[in-house]
């Protein structure tokens, strides 16, 4: 492995601990520049992304530990300027098309078991017969479940038969921030509602972000009915069934439940171990099925995580140049925290508030005072650790926060927690409350 490719592989573990988008902005951005005799040498683009590093060495540690097998002595150095090597963002993660539509999510790579069956043979009918049968089409389950698959699936598959057709996938916070955006003139909203209203089908990821925001839920509604009046199909996505979506006005509810809802339950053992098999085929990765069968019992739930599990054998193996065995799995398999599926992001929300004696509402609201701003950065520290939700979401439950800020104040939290004795004792205090409340 050369030092690029040692990086990519200490990349891909940390993704266990830190959001994507922290790893992205700093991470990404710099690059190993010597290793060697227990020493790793690391170049930043600038100060920030170096403290950030630093303020991160025992995560990075542990990821070069995992990908090395040993542990390594860190020094961190700006980059001169003249070898700055741009660096792009696309090449570490996809980058989306205009149309969103990406097309590594097939119906051919998407396995078919007894839990997304009738999803799959909904999904499937909708891309043949687009508009005609089943309109609209929500579909629904827990994350990781393949959802976002699911709907990038029906999108390729309709590409592929009819080439010209206008199909647009999106989330429903890229809607909205679109939106929000398109309004400052005339000129930009009027082609804004050209985009989302001619086209032929309507991919809406993450309908539940939606809530709340009134003027784009409206033009949420009226692109719907537009499109639902014209003919045009419309597929929705959402992590519950739309009755329990909070914030959404009943008549948009009642829209969604006009055409045909199905969920996605979790996989069986069966299909998690034919899912394995299948990934491990595409990664050209030679797993031994008592290996596959191990794992698939031992990560139940999230495809997502039975997907990351297998990447993370595959790639420490590969790094260490040895068989995926089952002593290996078991390294892998203990160091994949589980997120805690009973803790909801509002019990989070719910004890800084009363730890800092402040309303939910205050937390949320645009208010930039020292009171809220320290309570809030908690909050976004704490949904990120237990949910690890991203900071999209985390700005959406912090009351509609542009995530670049919340970027900043994750990255300024975790530096004062490295230093600051009392506020670590606050914050490890209000975690255990909210831990403990679950045990
Ligand atoms: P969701 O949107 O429901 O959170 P995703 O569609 O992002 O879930 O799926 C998570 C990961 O699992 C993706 O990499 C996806 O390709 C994979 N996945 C989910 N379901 C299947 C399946 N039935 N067959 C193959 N891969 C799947
Ligand atoms: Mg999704």
């Amino acid at each position: 492995m050369n030092y690029k490719e040692t990086w990519q592989s200490v990349l891909t573990f940390l993704e266990r601990d830190l959001s994507k988008g922290v790893i992205a902005t700093f991470f990404g951005t710099a690059e190993l520049a010597e290793i060697g005799e227990g020493r790793a040498r690391i170049l930043c683009p600038n100060r920030m992304a170096l403290e950030q590093l630093r303020a991160h060495q025992s995560q990075l540690a542990e990821a070069f530990r995992t990908v090395c097998g040993e542990d390594h002595q860190f020094s961190f150095e700006i980059k001169p300027l003249v070898n700055t090597i741009p660096q792009d963002p696309g090449t570490l993660f996809h980058h989306a098309p205009p149309n969103g539509l990406a097309d590594s999510y097939s119906f051919e790579n998407f396995v078919v078991g007894i839990s997304n069956q009738l999803a799959v043979g909904v999904a499937r009918a909708v891309a043949e017969q687009p508009g005609a049968l089943h309109n609209p089409f929500f579909v629904y389950s827990g994350v990781g479940l393949g959802k976002t698959h699911l709907l990038h699936a029906v999108g390729n598959s309709i590409k592929e038969r009819v080439p010209d057709a206008r199909i647009i996938y999106a989330s429903a916070e890229r809607f909205t921030t679109e939106f929000i955006r398109s309004i400052q003139s005339q000129q930009t909203a009027a082609s804004f509602r050209r985009k989302f209203r001619s086209v032929d089908a309507l991919l809406i990821d993450d309908v539940q972000f939606l809530a709340s925001r009134t003027a784009s839920q409206e033009e949420f509604f009226n692109t719907f009915n537009e499109l639902y009046l014209a003919g045009k199909q419309i597929v929705i996505a959402s992590d519950r069934h739309p009755a329990e979506i909070r914030d959404v006005q009943q008549r948009l509810v009642s829209r969604f439940a006009g055409g045909m809802i199905t969920d996605i339950q979790e996989p069986d053992l069966e299909m998690r171990l034919q899912i394995l098999r299948r990934k491990a085929a595409d990664q050209q990765a030679q797993v031994s099925e008592e290996v596959l069968l191990s794992l698939a019992q031992k990560i139940e739930g999230s495809i997502r995580q039975l997907e990351g599990a297998l990447h993370q054998l595959v790639a420490v193996a590969r790094a260490q140049q040895a068989a995926p065995t089952e002593e290996l799995l078991n390294a892998v398999v203990k160091t994949t925290m589980p997120v805690n599926p009973f803790i909801t992001p509002s019990d989070i929300i719910g004890s800084v508030c009363r730890a800092y004696r402040i309303t939910a509402e205050q937390l949320c609201s645009p208010k930039r005072s020292r009171e809220v701003v320290l309570p809030r950065q908690v909050a976004a520290h704490l949904l990120h650790q237990i949910s690890k939700a991203s900071s999209n979401q985390i700005g959406e439950l912090l009351g509609g926060k542009d995530h670049s800020t919340i970027l900043h104040g994750l990255g300024k939290i975790e530096k004062q927690l490295a230093t600051d004795e009392i506020l670590k004792n606050q914050v490890e205090s209000i975690r255990g409350e909210i831990l403990g409340k679950n045990r």
